[in-house]
């Protein structure tokens, strides 16, 4: 099922918690919805789903107004960071309950029950618990009967509330890994919200980057990371080192430094602000050098095959902090060490003008 969300705003008392929001979900994705705590993401899922009303706008389920569509009748199976199984019943009464609520005429018997149970224990891959209670499960264990007990009605959209959100780390990773897998053999449109944009960026086909209830970016994981339309969406996709400056013909003044970046499209004397991640600069030892940024070595931290040097700017970015990221060999034949002197030049630089126009 497709879902469409057609200029959704959403208020509560003075605040927007959603501005002007549209955006399309085609039928059989996988989609995360992105973004830092308190941006709207839990909201615009909860209007999907219908829990919650929108003051304006639509939401379209494969191409049909739902708005006069009970939550019921929406065929939306929902999971949540703290799904709360029913704690006196079984596993396998958790994952029958949706069955057995369905009114008399559509309710499968007791033995269609028994085989839909077992068949769902056995694609989340455990069969092998129906008869324990949820407090003999592991909070990894509970995440899969509840998505079992999501799929169990037979949903046409799938929605996931942060549902690894409280597991810890490793585990957290082994489920986004066999979600991605069970979503390749299920192909339910499915919407899971996250604010771990690791998460996003491995398990989903496309990534909805929102804050401050407005939708920053849409795109795949490789499009939003390598071209982050602004600097929002390029800080939060991961570490990012800032420089701030002036367009001056072609390059980018930073202070008395220099950076040589193609700005034909933006005017002279432009202020901008130039972002590189750190495996996108370099170190230049040479004393006689003047391209890029002067900066002094603060640490290196060199325990693998990749070494992080950290630096502090000096000259024109006095101040600032940048971190660079180069293999532990290079840190070796260029004999950084702490408190060196050096220059960064960046082999690729993003620049946005102060006012949201990019170069
Ligand atoms: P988180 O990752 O922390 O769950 P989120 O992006 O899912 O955040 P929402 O839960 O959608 O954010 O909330 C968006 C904003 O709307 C927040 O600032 C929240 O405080 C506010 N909000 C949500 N529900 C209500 C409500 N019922 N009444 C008042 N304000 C609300």
């Amino acid at each position: 099922m497709s879902i469409q969300v057609k200029n959704i705003h959403k208020q509560f008392g003075d605040f927007t918690a959603l501005d002007d929001i549209s955006l399309d979900f085609p039928s059989g994705e996988l989609v995360a919805l992105l973004g830092p705590s308190g941006c709207g993401k839990t909201t615009l899922l909860r209007i999907i789903a219908g829990l919650e009303q929108a003051d304006a706008g639509q939401v379209l389920l494969d191409g049909e107004d739902a708005s006069s569509t009970h939550v019921r009748e929406r065929q939306v199976g929902f999971v949540f960071q703290h799904y709360a199984l029913f704690k006196h019943m079984t596993v396998f009464d958790n994952v029958a309950f949706g069955m057995r609520m369905k009114p008399r005429g559509q309710r499968p018997s007791e033995a269609k029950i028994r085989d839909k149970v077992h068949e769902l224990l056995k694609l989340v891959q455990l069969d092998w618990l129906a008869d324990r209670f949820p407090s003999q499960l592991s909070g990894g264990q509970r995440q899969r009967i509840a998505l079992a007990r999501a799929l169990a009605v037979e949903p046409r959209v799938l929605l996931l509330d942060e549902p690894f959100g409280a597991l810890d780390a490793k585990v957290r990773k082994e489920l986004r890994r066999w979600l991605r897998k069970l979503h390749d053999e299920l192909h339910i449109t499915s919407i899971f919200v996250t604010h771990d944009q690791e998460e996003a960026l491995e398990v989903a086909d496309r990534v909805v980057l929102m804050d401050h209830g407005k939708v920053e970016q849409i795109g795949t994981p490789e499009e939003v990371y390598r071209h982050p339309a602004t600097p929002f969406v390029y800080g939060f996709l991961g570490s990012v080192n800032l420089f701030h400056g002036r367009v001056d013909g072609e390059s980018v003044r930073v202070g008395d430094d220099t950076l040589a970046h193609q700005t034909s499209d933006l005017a002279h004397g432009a202020e901008v602000v130039a972002f590189a991640r750190p495996h996108e600069l370099d170190i230049d030892t040479d004393p006689a050098s003047t391209a890029g940024i002067a900066a002094r070595i603060n640490r290196i931290l060199a325990f693998g095959v990749t070494a992080r040097v950290e630096l502090d700017g000096i000259n024109g970015s006095t101040g600032q902090h940048f971190e660079v990221e180069i293999t532990r060999q290079r840190v070796l034949d260029l004999g950084l060490t702490d408190g060196q002197d050096v220059r960064l030049v960046p082999s690729r630089l993003k620049v946005f003008e102060k006012d949201g126009a990019t170069g």
